[in-house]
């Protein structure tokens, strides 16, 4: 089968490797799409920690059909259109018993410890079936779409994160895919106003596509007074900072209300340090939390929200496995939304 094996950073190269064999309690898929993640791009440019496994199969967006089952497997037919929840914990410690597998310290992850589907085919362990993180699609749900449950759901959980109420004022800083996502589900789930924020306007344009009700360029308006006119000074009920700018987070908690929640789902470059003067978060109450992967329980959720969101606009380029270091240049750019690898 092809693959693409990931060495280090800009090298990545196409393999041809036998199929992976399958163990009695293991399934086999067949990947149809993957999409490239913000961190599939961050890995390529900037290299990886040392949690990954080098050689690696990139990739965790993915949906695919199961295409051989071991002999004990009883809940997966050979045909099934699957999608995969990338992460699985250890299924013993108090996170995992308690549903917050996204912080289990043993926690499993494909594409990156554990190879991922930028590759023809992929070995889904039985750990991984057990937990629940193999997961039917409904067939009105297209190839592409299913690829974006997963970061749909880390966006379920950033959203859950930041206890939205129904009618809600809520900023989302950040356009990119991620900020879109989000716009989408919170417009989903009862948020009566959404102000979209990004330096880039083209970003601003597709945000309105997406369900945002306002847009600010920070670079031209200011926003804590455009936020300060919407709210009559009060502040939105909830900041989301989809980007990994320590200023985004600083500006957050000046436009939050008092009681509100600032959620930090962007990651910054290690050794960030943000100012913030502690009695702003202290005498006004706010929450402020991070949000990072998705439960199995979420992502599980989100095949339904995927299904109702009117997601297909997300992908704007295409690339077979073969062009896949195109395919990261186009992701790195600000031109592409989510970027896809089809097999
Ligand atoms: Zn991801
Ligand atoms: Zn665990």
């Amino acid at each position: 089968m092809k693959t693409a094996f990931f060495y280090g950073k800009e090298d990545i190269r196409i393999h041809e490797i036998n199929i992976p064999k399958i163990k009695e309690d293991e399934i086999l898929i067949r990947v149809r799409v993957c999409g490239i993640c913000g961190s599939d791009v961050r890995s390529y440019y900037k290299g990886v920690e040392g949690r990954y496994k080098i050689p690696l199969i990139l990739g965790h967006e993915v949906s695919g059909q199961v295409f051989k089952i071991g002999g004990k497997i009883d809940n997966f037919a050979i045909g099934n259109r699957v999608a995969v929840a990338p992460i699985y914990g250890c299924g013993k410690c108090d996170f995992c018993l308690s549903g917050q597998e996204n912080l289990c310290k043993d926690v499993m992850v494909f594409g990156c410890n554990l190879d991922g589907a930028f590759a023809e085919y992929m070995k889904i362990p039985a750990q991984a079936i057990q937990r629940g993180a193999l997961v039917k699609i409904p067939d009105e749900l297209s190839d592409e779409e299913a690829a974006l449950i997963e970061p749909f759901s880390c966006c379920l959980h950033g959203v859950l994160r930041a206890n939205i109420r129904p009618g809600d004022t809520v900023l989302v800083i950040g356009a990119g895919p991620i900020g879109l996502a989000h716009t989408k589900l919170l417009r989903l789930l009862g948020t009566s106003y959404i102000i979209a924020s990004d330096v880039v306007d083209s970003r601003l344009e597709v945000a309105k596509k997406f369900g945002a009700d306002m847009t600010i360029n920070p670079q031209r308006e200011d926003s804590l007074t455009k936020i300060k006119e919407l709210t009559e000074n009060k502040g939105v009920d909830a900041v989301i900072v989809a980007v990994g700018n320590p200023e985004a987070i600083t500006q957050g908690l000046k436009m939050v209300r008092r009681g509100g929640t600032v959620v930090l789902f962007g990651g910054c470059p290690s050794n960030t340090v943000v100012q913030v003067d502690p009695n702003l978060i202290h005498y006004s109450d706010i929450a402020v939390v991070g949000s990072i992967d998705a439960t199995i329980d979420e992502f599980r959720r989100t095949v339904s929200l995927v299904s109702i969101a009117e997601v297909k606009p997300f992908i704007t380029h295409r690339f077979p496995l073969e062009s896949i270091k195109d395919a990261m240049e186009m992701s790195k750019s600000r031109e592409a939304l989510k970027v896809a690898i089809k097999f």
